[in-house]
């Protein structure tokens, strides 16, 4: 019978404005709670400056909080060029994204602490990054602030703050355009961070009592066989299968691979904000295929 229980309780992937997302803490919560969402997950990038607030917030709406990061990676593999065509992607990634989870109950403090000590130097370098960055901008004839720029960042700053800067200021209109001309890879403000391998990553979460699920997949341009093999020899626990941006068959495909392999699954909205028109909750996943220290 459980074998085929569904649960659309879980969203275990969410920004807040501690990163790159729209909405504060509290306000994600809320729109989780009101979504119908039990189990949340707050996942910034690089950084876990929202975890207390979030532990608050989520008490307040009466919904369980699992404390978690989304630990920007090298890509593990590279790119096959008829993978990206097959789910139409046409941008090749420059990074592989972790998901890392450290569930209240099988987690101690001190776990979370040695986390957060090997996190916390990767987040950093965003900072002296951004005033790079704010820098060669200025070179570049484009009067960008860098207080401005840090304004719009709760936790770790990064590119979608100057973005949002440059839209501000007039240098260009969309966050795409600001990506496309100037801090997109390869453009003229982008400034390449230290990033861990995914083995590395995956060993500091382990370390730390965590469990890693390696997110929206179909992002990376790599055969799905081949990418969940890789996840397996990686030590990966889990594999984001139920993504927002994965169509059903891409999700099927993903949870068989990963089904054989034993491995499991786990499932995210990926939630940035109401403005861009994107939803928390709704997304069912199989209870069977989620790791058992993420079940309520
Ligand atoms: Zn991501
Ligand atoms: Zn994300």
């Amino acid at each position: 019978m459980m074998k085929h229980m569904w649960s659309d309780l879980y969203d275990l992937h969410s920004h807040s404005t501690n990163s790159d997302g729209e909405h504060s803490v509290e306000t994600v919560a809320q729109l989780m709670a009101a979504s119908g969402v039990m189990h949340w997950s707050l996942t910034d990038h690089d950084t876990i400056a929202g975890w207390d607030a979030a532990a608050e917030a989520a008490q307040r709406e009466g919904i369980g909080f699992i404390p978690g990061v989304e630990i920007t990676c090298e890509p593990g593999l590279p790119v096959v060029p008829s993978e990206m065509e097959l789910w139409d992607r046409d941008r090749a990634p420059t990074s592989w994204h972790l998901l890392a989870y450290f569930p209240i109950g099988s987690v101690t403090d001190d776990q979370r602490a040695s986390f957060k000590a090997w996190l916390e130097p990767l987040g950093e370098s965003r900072g002296p990054r951004m005033e790079r960055m704010v820098a060669l901008a200025n070179e570049h004839g484009l009067a960008i602030d860098l207080d401005a720029v840090m304004a719009r960042a709760d936790g770790s700053v990064g590119r979608p703050h100057l973005a949002a800067e440059l839209i501000a200021q007039g240098y260009v209109e969309t966050k795409q355009e600001a990506f496309d001309l100037w801090l997109g890879d390869g453009r003229p403000l982008a400034i390449v961070r230290n990033k861990p391998s995914i083995q590395d990553a995956v060993k500091a979460v382990h370390e730390s009592g965590g469990i890693a699920s390696l997110a929206h997949p179909i992002y990376y341009g790599v055969p799905v066989q081949t990418i969940v093999q890789f996840c397996k020899e990686a030590g990966v626990d889990a594999i984001e299968c139920f993504h927002r941006s994965h169509p059903d068959p891409y999700r099927h495909e993903l949870l068989m691979a990963v089904q054989h392999h034993g491995l499991t699954s786990t499932c995210g909205s990926d939630f940035h904000g109401l403005s861009s028109l994107q939803e928390p909750g709704n997304m069912p996943l199989p209870l069977a295929d989620l790791p058992s220290a993420l079940k309520a």
